[in-house]
């Protein structure tokens, strides 16, 4: 099976190198000259283009930032050609960046036009998740598609669940971000207040965690400093999922809510929070630094 790989960030770069270290034949590409140079010094064979990276491949995947950069890439923007013309009839497409459903449907909808197959299959896991290839996959689309894509998703993924036909995986996906984003404002806020009231943040960390309020921030992404040695709160939030991808995704379930006139006040409220964070210049750090919005500054 022949794979091609199309964005090389955080996330795409070790992914394609868990494919490249399970033996599968793989062209890789990358707008960023400073990205291919990085993979093509540990290996992964690089394309000159993304339409030279498609040529013979069975598989295509694609993890790029925005829908803006997967819509302009298959179905092609401002002169640039659709790269939907150069993918075989027959192939599979893989969208694993983190879009709108609706856009999942028109570029799959296209892709079905020329033959071509489409599932989304976004994830959760972040970067530590892509190296060590444990990463979750949420997959939208039809059951023989995800079948063709099962032993591909493995070499990258822990655990594969199919949400529904095509988009429902984006959907699943910014269902759980609008959640995971609300559930460390609101951690963030209860350690700031006991730590106010002089409390040591690993011991009421460790005692919420044991209670009712444990939650996954508490388990494996404590935003105070110092709690979790390898968490990105203890390395001044580097790494990380950045607060401008949380940002985005809460964007991406208001519009969707407001789609379907579903009633989201807390995720609303929480992407008023995140905005407003990253218009304080902190949209590159990791998004438990949101912490700082209720935490003095000196404590
Ligand atoms: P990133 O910005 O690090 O990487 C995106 C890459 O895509 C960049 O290298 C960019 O040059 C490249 N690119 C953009 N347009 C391109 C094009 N037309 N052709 C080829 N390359 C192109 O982003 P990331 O952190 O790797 O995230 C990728 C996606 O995964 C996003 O949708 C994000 O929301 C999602 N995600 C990220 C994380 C995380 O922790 N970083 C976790 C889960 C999901």
């Amino acid at each position: 099976m022949k794979i091609a790989f199309i964005g090389l960030g955080h996330m795409g770069g070790p992914m394609a190198m868990n494919l490249r270290k399970a033996g599968y034949t793989l062209k890789a590409f990358d707008l960023s000259e400073e990205a291919c140079k990085k993979y093509d010094a540990e290996g992964l064979p690089i394309a000159a283009s993304a339409a030279e990276s498609v040529t013979d491949a069975d598989v295509v995947i694609s993890m790029l930032p925005a829908s803006v950069h997967v819509e302009g890439l298959f179905l092609g923007s401002a002169g640039k050609p659709a790269l939907l013309d150069s993918i075989r009839a027959g192939a599979l497409v893989i969208d694993s960046s983190t879009i709108a459903a609706a856009t999942s449907r028109k570029v799959a909808e296209a892709a079905a036009a020329k033959g071509i197959a489409m599932i989304d299959a976004p994830v959760s896991g972040g970067t530590g998740g892509a190296i060590a290839g444990t990463l979750t996959f949420m997959v939208g689309g039809e059951t023989d598609d995800l079948d063709r894509a099962r032993p591909v998703l493995e070499k990258m993924g822990a655990n594969i669940f199919h949400a529904g036909g095509i988009g429902a995986g984006q959907t699943a996906k910014i269902c759980n971000n609008m959640l995971l984003g609300i559930l460390m404002i609101g951690t963030s806020e209860a350690l700031a207040l006991g730590v106010a009231n002089g409390l040591d943040p690993k011991v009421l960390s460790e005692i919420m965690r044991r209670s009712s309020g444990g939650n996954w921030v508490l388990e494996k992404y404590n935003p105070m400093p110092g709690v979790m040695e390898a968490a990105p709160a203890s390395k001044n939030y580097a790494g990380g999922f950045g607060t401008d991808l949380m940002l985005k995704d809460l964007g991406l379930a208001q519009e969707n809510a407001t789609a379907v006139r579903a009633a989201t006040p807390l995720g609303g409220l929480a992407r008023s929070l995140y905005a407003a964070h990253s218009l304080a210049g902190h949209g590159a750090l990791d998004f438990s630094s949101v912490l700082k919005l209720v935490q003095k500054a000196s404590s």
